[in-house]
């Protein structure tokens, strides 16, 4: 039988409209170093619209694709909300690729446009020519003359261009199922790999980010985006803040600790979100220097493990509150936010919070064996996550009907690559990935709970672990941890430290110590960088005084 109800499509048309109209006065911000440059969301919807008249004009078509390559500010929101709401596919290039994996990514998306932030122009320049596809360069905030491009590519000036249009459009109507946006991996693993939005998945993520239980964005919310809008699409903050009118503040470039506490000092965002190590970065320095941040209701971080000792010593001593959440470009990213039961509060509440989330109805979870078969949730049994549901992703882009990233799927499932429990009441609790966890004498270690134990040592800034191969074991642990400033403890000290936290034969006996642990493209721990300095001897290793031969002494590590 079917509905009475109209069949309205989940159109970021709509979405724009609503925000522009009824959230005229919220704003968008962003931050030059000093001050911030501000759009009313009035404004907004008008540059939209020009944008989306111009690339009508430069032969943009339904279904084209339009590249941008820009810091988190008010140009990349404009080209947010008129790119979809034309019907064209906005994709967020990750500016800190490659230059090699920058022209994978846009000649595999065929892109024809690419809008550029005058700062990022010299790196764009490198890789122009070997771009196929693209027909013209935008440059926003910057000088268009300065880039020589190669022959036929023009380029423009955003600003120029868009006063040539008027600024009032009726966006078509769209097939809410019709792709809006693609956001490439940031390719850990291989070649990056292409994820396409649709209208109805960013709207239908956007309204699940507004609820409580989501991220909670709501109208008079001012929203920190540090999370780049190449990656994720800024885990959905930017659309979501559209649909309930919050205002969005942008870092721009300024994205080192000490510009964020700038910036935050000025613009008092609500509600902010990045990965632990841009938190970890913040942290030292309001420590260093103590300011107020009660403005600032909730902090979700993501991307990686958050380590307890991270939301501890925010909460204790700045009084700010982080929610740990989980999810993948793959998943829009929303997976699952680790709001603890509202009953359950203060220390009690800590048991939930440093999970990686409950996850909501929409997302269907499921831990899967080595066997095929599904696996309980009690909390204890360890498998492979595999979710699905309206935002979860059940291919990878790919042009050529090729099946790139094919074994990622199962029976209409995404396989996470992600190894974790979930409890009966549907708490998700990540051992490590699959690729990074350390095989050792038949058993696993997790390289997550190694990280975080260590870096719950307060002279520990960083520390990352990474499996390496050992003759005895198949794989042994080595930590690469950075220090702060002046700390003296060694090896063995941290060692010692680690003695009562983890069983004997997961301590690590391979220790090295680095100014800072290497990130990858959206800021995470790289361990194939550090794989690949270990194999390189590039790595000078030590032994704690203690113990290097004791973890042996257990065949199997039965101790
Ligand atoms: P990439 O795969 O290129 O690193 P993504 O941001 O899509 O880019 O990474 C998703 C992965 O990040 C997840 O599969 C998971 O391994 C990890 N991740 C995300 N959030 C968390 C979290 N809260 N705790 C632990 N790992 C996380």
């Amino acid at each position: 039988m079917p509905s009475t109800m109209q069949d309205e499509p989940l159109s970021l048309a709509t979405l724009l409209r609503y925000a522009t109209t009824v959230h005229a006065d919220a704003t968008v911000r962003t931050w030059t170093g000093s001050a911030s440059r501000v759009l009313t969301y009035r404004e907004l919807g008008a540059q939209a619209a020009r944008l989306a008249h111009a690339l009508t004009a430069l032969g943009i078509e339904r279904g084209d694709r339009v590249a941008t390559f820009m810091w988190n500010n008010n140009e990349h929101l404009i080209a947010y909300c008129a790119v979809p709401a034309m019907g064209a596919v906005l994709h967020t290039l990750n500016i800190r690729l490659f230059p090699e994996q920058i022209t994978y990514v846009a000649n595999h998306a065929a892109d024809k446009v690419v809008i550029v932030d005058g700062s990022l122009v010299p790196v764009l320049a490198q890789v122009l020519p070997t771009l196929r596809t693209v027909r013209h360069v935008i440059v926003a905030n910057g000088d268009a003359a300065a880039l020589h491009a190669p022959d036929g590519v023009a380029v423009h000036e955003l600003d120029t261009l868009l006063a040539e249009f008027p600024p009032v459009l009726d966006f078509p109507v769209l097939d809410e199922r019709s792709a809006a946006a693609m956001c490439y991996t940031s390719g850990t693993t291989g070649d990056p790999k292409g994820v396409v939005y649709s209208h109805r998945s960013n709207w239908l993520h956007s309204m699940h980010a507004c609820t409580a239980d989501g991220m909670g964005i709501r109208a008079g919310d001012r929203v920190l985006a540090v999370v780049p809008m190449f990656h994720a699409n800024a885990w959905g903050l930017p659309y979501a803040a559209l649909m309930v009118g919050a205002s969005l503040v942008m870092p721009d470039r300024f994205l080192q600790p000490s510009p964020l506490l700038e910036l935050m000092a000025a613009e008092r965002p609500s509600f902010a979100a990045a990965v632990p190590t841009v938190w970890n970065g913040v942290l030292a320095a309001v420590d260093a220097s103590p300011r107020d941040l009660g403005h600032l209701r909730a902090v979700v971080v993501g991307g990686s493990a958050v380590p307890a000792q991270l939301m501890r010593a925010f909460e204790d001593r700045h009084g700010v509150r982080i929610i740990q959440a989980w999810g993948m470009t793959e998943t829009s990213p929303l997976g699952c936010v680790a709001w603890p039961p509202p009953e359950i509060e203060g220390e009690a509440a800590y048991a939930y919070r440093v999970t990686q989330g409950r996850f909501p109805a929409p997302v269907q979870a499921r831990l899967i064996g080595n066997d095929g078969a599904e696996l309980p949730r009690d909390g204890r049994t360890v498998g492979e996550l595999e979710v699905r549901g309206p935002w979860i992703t059940a291919s990878y882009y790919s042009p050529d009907a090729d099946t790139i990233g094919s074994d990622a799927f199962r029976d209409g499932w995404l396989r996470t690559g992600d190894i974790g429990t979930i409890t009966a009441d549907g708490y998700l609790t990540l051992v490590d990935r699959a690729k990074d966890i350390i095989k050792s004498g038949g058993e696993w270690i997790s390289s997550v709970e190694l990280e975080n134990a260590i870096m719950a040592h307060p002279d520990v800034v960083e520390a990352a672990v990474f499996g390496v191969p050992d003759e005895k074991w198949d794989e042994r642990p080595v930590v690469a941890a950075a220090l702060r400033t002046g700390a003296e403890v060694d090896a063995g000290a941290l060692r010692a430290f680690l003695a009562d936290k983890v069983a004997k034969w997961q301590l690590p006996e391979r220790w090295t110590f680095v100014p800072e642990v290497p990130k990858t493209s959206v800021g995470k721990f790289d361990k194939k960088v550090l794989r690949a300095r270990y194999a390189a001897d590039q790595l000078d290793i030590v032994a704690p005084d203690s113990g290097a031969t004791q973890m042996s002494s257990g065949a199997g590590h039965d101790d």
